[in-house]
């Protein structure tokens, strides 16, 4: 019956599985570019969502919630920084500032 669904412009929302924030969609060939290469495999041409919290393993998850893609499943030499949190994972507080010397 509902012949007029409008389309959202806002990119979809998911609350994390982990840490319970919000995290934005972002396209499967993007997860692609920046997992590790033995784990390129499992992702899946579904929806993924980026986790932005600092303090949170999880950097992407799957619509279903039944993948997430943790720090450590990152290929951390590839170009990442336009993605997600972990440009100035050490900086948190200090805006970059401080350089490299900073940490928790
Ligand atoms: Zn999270």
């Amino acid at each position: 019956m509902s012949c007029c669904n409008k389309e959202k412009k806002d990119p979809p929302k998911m609350n994390c599985p982990l840490c319970k924030a919000e995290g934005e969609y972002i396209h499967y060939l993007a997860i692609e570019k920046v997992v590790k290469e033995e784990l390129i495999y499992f992702v899946e041409a579904q929806n993924y969502y980026t986790c932005f919290n600092q303090d949170c393993e999880v950097v992407f998850f799957s619509e279903d919630k039944e993948q997430f893609w943790l720090i450590q499943d990152i290929n951390l030499a590839s170009d990442f920084d336009s993605i997600t949190k972990l440009k100035k994972s050490n900086c948190g507080g200090c805006g970059g500032g401080c350089g490299s010397s900073c940490h928790k």
